[in-house]
């Protein structure tokens, strides 16, 4: 119950800032609650200081220092933590992950990704199994296959998977928008022999003209539109992912992308006393000026420290993969591309200025150099229009900036969130779309911080996997899966890397006085991991990994 109580409405200024200006040493009067020793200890504050133990009253930090220092506040009922050569860090900030998307697709998705799968048969065996454990009529997903690596070389069909699932619907996803559909979950859908292929969008059929299961592009959306989760089931996936980040380091993540029924199940869980993640949401995303308008009518920014509606996202491209990031020159490939833009410049300018005016943090989806021009066009707008101190909008990706927003950037005083784990991932195809040379200058992050551009990085999940070690070293070692470069120019130490996630993550937050480091007076968000990373070769950086996760002072994970 403590426990439950301990992560509702929380008001920073506490009695213990009042105890540290009025004497000369805090907190003499009481001992900590939890002493971590014999460190190191990266605190990540401006000086980048590094010691060896931190103390814990209640959710702050009360003393960092060394251990003379520290020891004093050890007492009976003191839990001391042996460090013995771990390393304690902030607990880590993550300025764009689809936190509950994420959830649901840990707590309910079967993960029928290769190896997991190796064969059709595999890929019902595990169907099947879930079907066992769901109640009859609940739809079963699964997540993703490729006909390339399974063992039949062909696709999978509705008979294949109607063979277990009589009763359930089902869906199992392909890359790149296509899918096969089971008979009930095509019933669910509407679509017949009869069904007419939707725009954009292939209703296989076969010889007969029966449907065969397989959706292709926008036909996959007449089934997948039908697939809702329940309250409850939105509950379970946010402790799942509260879960699933606590052990990989997370503390805070600002979730982009909320509308009205999840923006409530997070409200829900945290009313709960369920929610141990700082979240921080985004509505939207908005595609148009009436849903512009819709948003600020319905929210105003606020909440507390755990839970908080700070933001509105709207975007202006695609991605690079799909060709459909909007570039100035054309694509290595396809020289006649040039990417999708998804709002006009007027309309996005009114649009960013009704949020801004209202006191949203407005973020912007934005990967190539001229998506990146409009969206920086559009915060100069709405800030020469109706200025406003450090509104602190937020470009998200930001994969290709121009010296022109490069300068925006600075004087409008916009943060930028990029996805550096993505060069490990998906480097390969960044490599394929764009060419070497144009991928040296992708995600420019050390350009761009020592611009004093406040830098956060995520993995935009559930596009990759939460991996702090895979996005402090990519950032360092600018490398794909397969060992290849996208240039070194735009490398950062690993120190800087670990300030994307901590310090210059939390200034995304509006929340550097309160997490993001390791100093007196902020909240006990902690990770400890297994070595020290400014002590390894970047490559042993992907062995980086979490051991134990504090939130406001309480552990939510341990290995
Ligand atoms: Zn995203």
């Amino acid at each position: 119950m403590f426990l439950k109580k301990h992560f509702q409405s929380k008001t920073h200024t506490s009695e213990y800032d009042k105890i540290l200006e009025s004497s000369g040493y805090p907190y003499s009067m009481s001992f900590a609650d939890i002493v971590l020793k014999n460190g190191p200890v990266l605190t990540m504050d401006n000086s980048r200081r590094k010691v060896t133990a931190v103390a814990v009253k209640d959710d702050l930090i009360i003393a960092v220092g060394g251990l003379p220092h520290v020891a004093r506040l050890i007492g009976p009922m003191t839990e001391v933590i042996e460090l013995d050569g771990r390393c304690l860090t902030p607990g880590l900030v993550n300025t764009h992950d689809h936190f509950l998307e994420h959830g649901i697709s840990s707590a309910f998705i079967v993960d029928i990704r290769y190896p997991k799968a190796k064969s059709i048969k595999e890929i019902v065996e595990s169907l099947e199994k879930r079907i066992k454990e769901v109640p009859k009529g609940q739809w079963v997903l699964a997540h993703v296959w490729d006909e390339t690596l399974l063992e039949e070389k062909r696709f999978p069909t509705k008979y294949d998977l109607d063979a277990v699932s009589p009763d359930n619907p089902v869906y199992i996803k392909r890359v790149f928008q296509m899918g096969v559909a089971n008979s009930k979950a095509l019933e669910i859908a509407g679509i017949t022999k009869d069904t007419p292929d939707p725009e954009y969008g292939i209703i296989e059929k076969d010889e007969n003209s029966e449907t065969t299961g397989l959706l292709r592009g926008r036909a996959t959306r007449l089934v997948t539109d039908h697939i809702q989760w329940s309250m409850e089931e939105k509950l379970t996936a946010i402790k799942q992912a509260c879960k699933d980040y606590h052990s990989v380091g997370f503390t805070t993540v600002i979730e982009p992308g909320l509308m009205a029924d999840n923006i409530e199940a997070f409200r829900e869980s945290h009313r709960r006393g369920d929610l141990t993640t700082r979240i921080q949401m985004q509505v939207g995303f908005l595609m148009s000026l009436k849903e512009t308008e819709w948003a600020v009518e319905k929210y105003t920014i606020g909440g507390d420290d755990m839970l908080r509606i700070t933001g509105l996202k709207m975007a202006v491209d695609g991605g690079v993969g799909p060709r459909t990031a909007l570039f100035y020159e054309g694509y290595l490939d396809r020289p006649d591309v040039f990417g999708n833009q998804m709002v006009s410049q007027e309309e996005l300018n009114k649009m960013v200025e009704l949020g801004h005016r209202n006191g949203f943090q407005v973020a912007i989806h934005a990967i190539g150099d001229k998506a990146i021009d409009i969206s920086m066009d559009a915060y100069e707008y709405a800030q020469t229009t109706s200025p406003r101190p450090d509104p602190r909008h937020q470009i998200v990706h930001c994969y290709f900036p121009t010296e022109k927003a490069k300068k925006q950037l600075v004087d409008l005083g916009v943060v930028v969130n990029t996805q550096t784990p993505f060069f490990y991932f998906l480097g390969e195809s960044f490599l394929e779309a764009l060419g070497s040379e144009r991928c040296e200058d992708c995600m420019p992050v050390k350009t761009l911080t020592e611009l004093g551009i406040p830098i956060g990085i995520s993995h935009d999940a559930t596009v990759t996997q939460p991996l702090p070690n895979i996005g402090i070293y990519a950032s360092v070692a600018r490398k794909t899966i397969k060992g290849n470069t996208l240039g070194t120019k735009e490398s950062v130490s690993t120190e800087t890397a670990l300030s994307f996630y901590t310090d210059s993550a939390s200034k995304h937050c509006f929340m550097e006085d309160k997490i993001g480091s390791i100093e007196v007076g902020k909240y006990a968000d902690l990770s400890v991991w297994n070595f020290n990373p400014l002590e390894v070769e970047p490559e042993k950086l992907i062995d980086w990994k979490c051991q134990m996760t504090f939130v406001n002072g309480k552990k939510v994970f341990e290995v």
